[in-house]
């Protein structure tokens, strides 16, 4: 490709229409940096969406990542491999679950996690008992399932008939979340910050008494943490911090850093619900994208975590200084502007040299985990400028 208009003009006469671009190239990154095909740089906030965890081609990851696709790439579920068993034990070792499904995406994991709760459900009380609350605002995927677990109506249209057994309650209503749980109640879905929603955290006490609740009725709780989990919120899962234990936790952006990998991860309790045959992926616990997982998760321990809290709370505390309302935890980080709106700010912030993300009327930043002092600081100073002018 010689240059953008030529790379932007090939994809739109091959490529379906489903997403609104930037007028950007992205040819290459390291770090926290990137550059386009012009020969332009600029600081990323976005992560690829909280995906790239350790920013752009992290020399460790990317040598395993190579090495795993130099030795096997991949043999399918029919045989045993070694890096999906090494990710599966660290990632239950370090989170107190009992055992993991490997897919290869967020909305794949989810759709495992509710197809767990209503086997649990069917093999313990049998049919009609197979209802999931989901919250208002909510995101939990594109496939035609998740689009009816996700509480926002504008994505409940054109691909009738959706999957049938949810139902939503606006998030906080501890009172509308009881009422909706009924004798067919198998499970409660919920994100601990709503990623795409607008950054939007639920209250501790909120989710405790959720969890309480669940816990008495024999509910599951299910806890989306695609966007919270990997340390995006400064500790290995969002869970931690709201203090309760899920009975499913789903995982997919920043596990591989940068590969197609999700995880549900479930307890003891619900270690052998999901027998042979009962659910199943070709690609799922791929060994490439399990070796990059495991250089994340290697690279996350306690001191790297410490570090995510303290940047994160540094930029909130620069951008609320700044006089705006700033939401979320860690490196999960939403404000809302006071001139413009949030798409026009990251149309300008990218015209300065920084890609930020937005949701809803939010600017929405997911930095790169272990982005630099440096770099934060030059990305924070751009994004004050841009929200001001
Ligand atoms: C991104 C996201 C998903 C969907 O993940 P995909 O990998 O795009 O399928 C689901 N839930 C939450 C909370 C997300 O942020």
């Amino acid at each position: 490709m010689e240059n953008f208009e030529a790379a932007k003009s090939r994809d739109l006469t091959y490529i379906m229409h489903t997403y609104g671009r930037s007028d950007i190239c992205l040819v290459a990154g390291q770090g926290s940096e990137v550059t386009d095909s012009e020969g332009k740089r600029y600081i990323d906030f976005t992560s690829g969406i909280g995906v790239n965890s350790l920013g752009f081609c992290d020399p460790d990851w990317a040598e395993a990542v190579a090495g795993q696709a130099g030795k096997l790439q991949h043999i399918s579920n029919l045989y045993y491999t070694l890096p999906d068993g090494e990710l599966a034990e660290t990632l239950c070792t370090r989170t107190g679950y009992a055992r993991a499904f490997f897919g290869n995406s967020g909305a794949e994991a989810n759709e495992a996690a509710i197809k767990l709760a209503r086997k649990y459900s069917f093999d313990k009380y049998g049919t009609g008992r197979d209802k999931i609350v989901t919250l208002v605002n909510s995101f939990h995927g594109r496939t035609v399932t998740t689009l009816a677990a996700t509480g926002q109506e504008v994505f409940h249209n054109f691909f009738f008939p959706f999957t049938g057994g949810f139902d939503y309650v606006p998030a906080g209503d501890l009172e509308a979340l009881k009422a909706a749980c009924g004798e067919d109640t198998c499970g409660v879905m919920l994100e601990f910050i709503q990623g795409e929603g607008g950054v939007v955290p639920l209250d501790q006490d909120y989710v405790k008494a959720v969890a309480a609740f669940c816990k008495e009725k024999d509910i599951l709780l299910i806890a989306d943490e695609v966007q919270t989990g990997i340390g995006r919120t400064g500790t290995l899962l969002a869970s931690e911090q709201f203090g309760v234990q899920p009975d499913l936790t789903t995982l997919a952006k920043g596990l591989g850093g940068g590969l197609p990998i999700g995880a549900c991860l479930c307890t003891e309790a619900l270690a052998d619900v999901m027998g042979p045959s009962s659910h199943g992926s070709t690609f799922g616990g791929n060994p490439v994208c399990c070796a990059g997982a495991n250089v994340v998760l290697k690279k996350l321990d306690g001191a790297f975590l410490a570090e995510v809290r303290e940047k994160g709370e540094w930029v909130r505390k620069e951008i609320a200084d700044a006089g705006y309302n700033v939401t979320g935890l860690g490196m999960m980080i939403g404000i809302l502007p006071k001139k413009g709106t949030s798409a026009e700010i990251r149309t300008k912030a990218e015209a300065a040299g920084l890609l930020v993300l937005t949701a809803k009327e939010r600017v929405r930043l997911l930095p790169p985990l272990n982005i630099s002092w440096e770099d934060l600081k030059e990305g924070v100073k751009i994004l004050l400028k841009t929200l001001d002018a």
